[in-house]
C-alpha cells in the first residue's frame, strides 16, 4: 500500500493494522523467548523491528503470495503482513521465529557462494520459522494447517517455495512431533556447517539420509 495515495480514513485504518500487528509479534515473541532459551534482558538487545501493511492483489505468483501473505526481512528488520493475515497465528508464530533467528544467529550474513549454500541456508531457518510456528500455535492452543507442497510446486516460482522451505519444514514437522519443542535452543544457535552434518542424524527425512551418514562413517574409519 501506497501511503501517499491512501485517504486520511485508509490511513487511519492502516494505522490500527499496523499496531494490531505489532501488538501479535509482541506476543509470539513474549511466548517464544523462553523457547529458544533466551532472557528478556538479551532481547532487549535485538534490532526494533518496523511494521508494513500490505495487499496481495499485486502478487503473480505463489512466491510473490507467501512473501505479501506474511514475511519478515532480515536484512531490514521488517514485518510485511496483510489485513488478512495478521491474525493468523501460524504465521505470526513462524514470522516471529524468523526475527528471534536472525537476532542470535544471523545466517544471511555471509552470503551464500553457491546455490546448494543457498538452498541449505534457507532450508536451516525456515527449519527454524516452521519450529516457532509449531510451538507458538501449540501455546495458543490452535491447530497448524498442513502445507499443499503439490500447489504451491506446480505454480512456476512456486519451485523456489519448495526447494527453500520443504526440507527446513519436514525437519520441523518431524521434531517437533518426535521431541516438542526441546530442540529449538540448539538447532536455533547451528552454523550452516552444523546443520549440514547434524540434520540429517536429527531429522532425517529421507530414508537414505541415516544409512548415507553410516556409510560415510565407515568410509571415514577406513581412509583414516
Ligand atoms: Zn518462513
Amino acid at each position: 500500500m501506497n501511503e501517499t495515495t491512501l485517504t486520511s480514513q485508509e490511513r487511519e485504518k492502516n494505522r490500527e493494522l499496523k499496531q494490531k500487528l505489532q501488538a501479535n509479534i509482541e506476543d509470539a515473541l513474549q511466548v517464544l523467548l523462553p523457547f529458544f532459551a533466551i532472557h528478556q534482558k538479551q532481547a532487549l538487545q535485538f534490532r526494533k523491528p518496523s511494521y508494513v501493511i500490505s495487499s496481495t492483489e499485486n502478487a503473480t505468483n505463489t512466491l510473490d503470495y507467501c512473501r505479501e501473505r506474511g514475511s519478515y526481512n532480515f536484512e531490514t528488520a521488517e514485518f510485511t503482513f496483510n489485513p488478512t493475515t495478521i491474525e493468523n497465528i501460524a504465521t505470526i508464530g513462524e514470522e516471529t521465529a524468523h526475527y528471534i533467528h536472525g537476532e542470535i544467529n544471523p545466517l544471511w550474513k555471509d552470503k551464500p557462494k553457491t546455490k546448494e549454500e543457498y538452498f541449505k541456508t534457507a532450508n536451516l531457518v525456515e527449519l527454524i520459522g516452521r519450529y516457532g510456528a509449531l510451538v507458538y500455535t501449540q501455546e495458543k492452543k490452535q491447530k497448524v494447517e498442513p502445507i499443499n507442497w503439490y500447489d504451491v510446486v506446480t505454480d512456476g516460482s512456486g519451485l523456489e517455495v519448495g526447494q527453500t522451505h520443504y526440507e527446513g519444514y519436514t525437519r520441523a514437522e518431524k521434531i517437533f512431533k518426535e521431541q516438542g519443542a526441546k530442540l529449538l535452543p540448539k538447532i536455533a544457535r547451528m552454523s550452516f556447517e552444523e546443520s549440514r552434518n547434524e540434520l540429517p542424524k536429527i531429522a532425517p527425512i529421507h530414508f537414505y539420509e541415516p544409512r548415507l551418514y553410516s556409510g560415510l562413517q565407515r568410509m571415514i574409519k577406513k581412509i583414516i
